[in-house]
């Protein structure tokens, strides 16, 4: 199986990214962040490992990919978790990345990628995506177990990467009604820590995801079982909330980024026409 793979999110009817590739050195992923959805389809997911002879695959299938390509890293993974302190396989990657021409877009939740400031700075085009999902530093550690980093450290984490690289923050997903009256808050935070774009999509159920959060969160099982199933949407997998609450919660995102001036797209809703840019943040690449 290769390294660098097409990316694509199960043929997903709402998705607008652009054509592009998926490579991440690690599979599974320690943070067991409640309402992950890539549990659902990667075996053993909680017990991250490093994938095997990476540096030296990685290698061989970096001369196969056109010159301009976009390749994202990680979409089922995170490539800063735990392990990575370790084997430092992101790390190797970035350093060999810097021998191509392509586009990075680094999806991440963790401060750790400051441990990588003077390698990402060489890197020709590149974009980090950092996810805030919440401003309350107990909730935060809540949804993401694994993650043990507040809200304010990511917000300077952010702050830092800024002075040298766009940054796109993904403010998601949305989980009706746990961080919903951050979202102003939250926004202009991000705004304030100096990135350039608001990505956000709501929280969608699979039955192990919504197993998690009901049993971590039991005051609210009633309400999102009647939200998610009795009034819900069916989509490729997903129980989504219903169109209606899921454009009011979207819409509330894009006016607070639209007051702050941060362009602003929403991710797999079915609204990309609200978006002000691409879905992905690969609007910021400073080469298109
Ligand atoms: S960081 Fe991403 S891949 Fe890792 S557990 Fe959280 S949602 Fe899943």
């Amino acid at each position: 199986m290769n390294l660098i793979a097409p990316f694509d999110p199960w043929k997903n009817q709402y998705c607008t990214c652009p054509g592009k590739f998926s490579l991440s050195a690690y599979t599974g992923c320690a943070h067991n962040c409640l309402y992950c959805y890539a549990t659902s389809y990667i075996r053993n997911f909680s017990s991250p490992r490093p994938k095997k002879d990476f540096t030296k695959r990685l290698e061989n299938e970096l001369k196969r990919i056109p010159a301009g390509s976009i390749i994202t890293i990680a979409n089922s993974s995170d490539s800063y978790q735990p392990l990575e302190k370790k084997y430092k396989l992101t790390r190797e990657m970035l350093l060999l990345l810097k021998n191509y021409q392509l586009k990075i877009n680094i999806v991440t939740k963790s401060i750790l990628i400051l441990r990588d400031i003077d390698v990402l700075k060489d890197l020709k085009n590149i974009v980090v995506s950092f996810t805030l999902t919440c401003m309350d530093k107990q909730l935060a550690q809540k949804l993401e177990p694994g993650l043990r980093e507040c809200p304010l450290e990511k917000l300077k984490a952010i702050s830092t990467l800024s002075k040298y690289i766009p940054v796109a923050a993904r403010f998601d997903p949305l989980i009706y009604p746990l961080n919903t009256k951050d979202i102003k808050e939250a926004v202009k935070a991000l705004s304030d820590s100096g990135v350039r774009q608001i990505i956000t999509s709501t929280y969608k159920t699979k039955p192990d995801n919504f197993k998690r959060m009901c049993e971590a969160f039991p005051e609210y099982a009633s309400l999102w079982k009647s939200l998610y199933m009795a009034r819900g949407e069916r989509k490729g997998g997903y129980n989504y909330l219903a169109a209606e609450l899921r454009e009011k919660l979207i819409g509330e995102v894009k006016g607070a980024a639209d007051t702050v001036k941060l362009k602003f797209s929403s991710c797999r809703e079915g609204f990309s026409g609200i978006n002000t840019t691409s879905c992905d943040g690969s609007s910021l690449f400073h080469i298109s």
